[in-house]
């Protein structure tokens, strides 16, 4: 087993080589998702101008309690055209510009307008006033860069004037399964076929981490065959393939990887499934070759592929990002590989799943976390402190 480097060592050597990827600027409509190369600053103060937060009357606090002259009105948009002046009033709505002279609004609930005149009750100053620049002020850095842009990120964006943000190009991914044995879904299987599964998962991960994706069809273990087609997807800014990684005679993926420049980092690595996964760089290219066990395929894009795309986008935690947790039941230990067990979260901590063979996809999909069970003898502990991946 001394052959085997350790999941840290190996994430570790991932994401040295993921760097990330050229800038380019983007209106902000189509930012979100995407993540920020350069930190974004106000445009303006926001609240660009002290701001009612009611409808009600902008007053002057030292005039209340009184009866105060209604001045004018103030709606959202249009401004006081002149100063509030002593013993007066001016009815506002909520976003109106609380007029110069003034420093309080009072809500409309709390007085009656008669013939010109309101009562107003004992107003403190400030009350009900958003002051100018009290949630950002002009200049100053909003979010910096390496945050993937949530909608509220996009909110918070335009509402400090920013029209256009830069950010990393999507990273341009390829995915190849290999095997000779597989067959696209909905056609009949002949003896000894299987349907192809995780060339549709990867896609479906991949693009929902964020990447352009570039999905070839299946090739057989025919080194032809992927030498051909590797060389088309080594030209995206990642690889994942499926199969073909083991010791066996029809593995040819890191044969074929090499000879085509890629030079492999590791092969191998303690953790369980997943074992056998290969990852190389090939130019500028990560090429990660995932044993084809489905089960295998789902752990290792998210203990690998997806940090590698997050670095590539140049997130600034690209993790995994471990959650802590509490297993509900005991589970036993691999004596030599840290063990991601498929589990689902609930009131109890998390609930091992029953089928945890990495041919089980079925099973597996039923899962909503990945739980890190480190190697070790005997039994791992019901009510064990635990890190877990969120998957879904
Ligand atoms: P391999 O890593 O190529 O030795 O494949 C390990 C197991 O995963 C074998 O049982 C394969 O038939 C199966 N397998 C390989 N690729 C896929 C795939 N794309 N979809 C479903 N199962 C696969
Ligand atoms: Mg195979």
């Amino acid at each position: 087993m001394d052959d085997l480097i350790t999941l840290d060592e190996a994430i570790a050597l991932v994401l040295e080589r993921a760097v990330p990827l050229d800038a380019e600027r983007v209106p902000l409509d189509q930012a979100a998702g995407r993540v920020l190369a350069e930190s974004a600053h106000a445009r303006t103060d926001l609240p660009p101008f002290p701001s009612s937060a009611m409808d009600g009357y902008a007053v002057r606090s030292g005039d209340t309690p009184g009866s105060l002259r209604v001045a004018g009105r103030i709606a959202a948009g249009r401004p006081a055209e002149r100063p509030l002046e002593a013993g007066e009033a001016m009815a506002i709505a909520t976003g109106g510009v609380v007029p110069a002279g003034a420093d309080a609004v009072v809500p409309i609930e709390e007085v009656a307008e008669l013939n010109g005149q309101v009562d107003v009750p004992d107003v403190p100053a400030d009350a009900h006033v958003r002051p100018r620049a009290g949630d950002v002020r002009e200049g100053d850095e909003i979010l910096a860069a390496g945050t993937r842009l949530t909608p509220a990120h996009v909110g918070a964006l335009a509402a400090a004037g920013i029209a256009e943000v830069t950010t990393t190009r999507h990273p341009r991914a390829a995915v190849l399964p290999t095997g000779t044995e597989l067959r696209p879904p909905g056609v009949e299987l002949r003896p000894g076929e299987i349907y192809e599964a995780n060339g549709r998962l990867l896609a479906a991960a991949l693009a929902q981490a964020g990447a352009d994706v570039f999905k070839l069809d299946p090739v057989a273990d025919d080194e032809a065959a992927h030498r051909e087609a590797l060389e088309r997807a080594l030209a995206e800014d990642l690889v994942v393939t499926s199969g073909g990684v083991s010791v066996g005679p029809h593995d040819l993926v890191r044969r074929v990887a090499r000879e085509l420049g890629v030079h492999e980092v590791f092969w191998r690595v303690a953790v369980k499934p997943g074992k056998p996964i290969s990852f190389g760089v090939g130019g500028r290219t990560l090429l990660f070759g995932l044993p084809g066990n489905p089960v295998s395929t789902l752990v290792g894009f998210e203990l690998f592929v997806r940090p590698a795309l997050r670095a590539l986008a140049g997130e600034r935690e690209p993790g995994p990002r471990w959650q802590s947790g509490r297993l509900a039941r005991a589970v036993r230990r691999n004596a030599h590989r840290d063990e991601l067990v498929r589990a689902r979260t609930g009131a109890e901590g998390l609930e091992p799943l029953g089928g945890q063979e990495s041919h089980m996809i079925v099973r597996a999909a039923a899962a909503d976390a990945l739980v890190l069970v480190p190697r070790g003898r005997g039994e791992f502990g019901a009510g064990e402190p635990v890190r877990w991946l969120p998957l879904g």
